[in-house]
């Protein structure tokens, strides 16, 4: 039999999260963390899902290549070890393919090379997610590694959306665009929203509104992004949890003239500080909810800004795509906080938004509808899986080059 298996790798600058899956149903084997790498009090927490016991340990992980190490032993215990004949790939999710990679890539030399052309513009995460394929690759190097790109599902958009109206040879040079991120997450929802419409996805045009810790919204008609709310970096957009979002450019050279501060101290500001943790303390939806409960105007304010960008950018996207089937709010806000998603879409009934108050406050896991059934728009909550989607794009091209169906 061929092999199945897909281990999806997400590595970051400290941390490995990982997850192994059966592409013949798409279920988890088992998922699991290495954090604080580098660190001496590293932490790897590992579950099995045959006995959903989590085990793991807290010692000193001094690199990646030690990390991944960890998780093969670990993994080798529940006889899924990365030696395994039916493991089939490993899936690695690469933040930022530039505009070269349009689709999910097997990785050669080549491609480790381009990867590396782009750590100017991805200096946070393409070096980490690099050194992950890298120490893969030593561990397995008979195995097909494919790297998946959170920028890829945004580069159908227009040059219209992708330029900035700046100088087109500064922009070339320096090659300053608008990229997008989180695409794994909005192509998997938008695709799941056509299906919970029982349509094709060719058919339907839909504003994913991927609320997290970081946050972006995207156009998608017919299956293709137009346009997306992430720019150059991740800073562009919606408020986030740590991120401003969109702001007056001019910000930066009057905190850089009047205020003293280096690059690196805004840099800093405007993505560690600001969003909803900059204005009130807070960058959990559920502690500002708390807080707006008791009164808190901080709160309530860091809400208000939020809700009000979000909403922007609702009737941004509306116009963009002409004709929008529906909405879909996802990842950790998007799908549990109810009281977001009804303030996103208040006041906009002419547009044919509207949420049914009881619907929004259903909790669950599978996707969902909030509108009433009449709505002109549906509404919906769709959870994210990027893992499932990053596994879904390996296996898929594994396979095809392999010339099997
Ligand atoms: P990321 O992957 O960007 O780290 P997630 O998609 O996991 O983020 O979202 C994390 C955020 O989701 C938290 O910071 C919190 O604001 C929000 N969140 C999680 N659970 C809830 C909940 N039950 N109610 C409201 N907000 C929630």
């Amino acid at each position: 039999m061929s092999p199945t298996r897909v281990l999806v790798l997400n590595s970051g600058s400290s941390s490995v999260k990982y997850q192994l899956l059966d592409m013949r149903d798409g279920s988890r084997l088992a998922v699991g963390l290495v954090e604080r790498i580098g660190e001496e009090s590293s932490q790897l927490k590992h579950t099995p899902l045959a006995t959903g016991e989590t085990r793991g340990f807290t010692a000193a992980v001094p690199d990646h290549d030690a990390a991944l190490k960890a998780v093969a032993a670990e993994l080798a215990k529940d006889g899924l070890g990365l030696d395994s004949p039916e493991l089939a790939a490993i899936g690695h999710r690469v933040v930022h393919g530039g505009k070269h990679f349009t689709a999910p890539t097997v990785v050669d030399d080549t491609v480790l090379a381009e990867i590396e052309r782009l750590i100017p513009v991805a200096p946070l995460h393409n070096p980490a997610n690099l050194t992950g394929i890298r120490t893969a690759r030593a561990l397995r190097p008979d195995l097909p590694q494919v790297a998946v790109f959170d920028t890829a599902f945004h580069t159908t958009m227009p040059e219209s959306a992708a330029r900035y109206a700046i100088d087109v040879r500064t922009a070339d040079e320096h090659r300053i665009r608008r990229y997008g991120f989180h695409g794994t997450s909005h192509a998997y929802v938008s695709r799941a929203t056509a299906e919970l419409l029982g349509r094709a996805p060719e058919e339907v045009n839909v504003i994913v509104l991927h609320l997290g810790n970081g946050a972006s919204a995207s156009a998608v008609r017919g299956g293709r992004c137009v346009d997306t709310s992430m720019g150059l970096t991740p800073l562009e957009g919606l408020v986030m949890g740590t991120r401003s979002g969109d702001m007056d450019p001019a910000v930066i050279f009057h905190l850089m003239r009047v205020g003293g501060m280096s690059a690196d101290e805004i840099d800093t500001l405007l993505n560690k500080k600001s969003g909803l943790i900059g204005l009130c303390g807070d960058n959990d939806m559920r502690e500002i909810r708390r807080r707006i409960d008791e009164g808190d105007e901080a709160a309530q304010l860091a809400f208000d800004i939020y809700v009000h960008r979000l909403k922007k950018y609702i009737g941004a996207y509306y116009a963009v795509l002409g004709r929008v089937d529906a909405v879909a709010f996802t990842a950790g806000v998007g799908e549990n906080a109810a009281p977001v998603r009804a303030a996103a879409v208040a006041g906009l009934e002419a547009l044919g938004l509207t949420v049914d108050g009881e619907l929004n406050a259903v909790r669950g896991d599978a996707p969902r509808l909030i509108s009433p059934a009449d709505a002109r728009v549906a509404v919906a909550v769709v959870p994210t899986d990027e893992e499932l989607e990053i596994a879904t794009q390996t296996y898929a091209l594994v396979k095809a080059a392999q010339g099997r169906p």
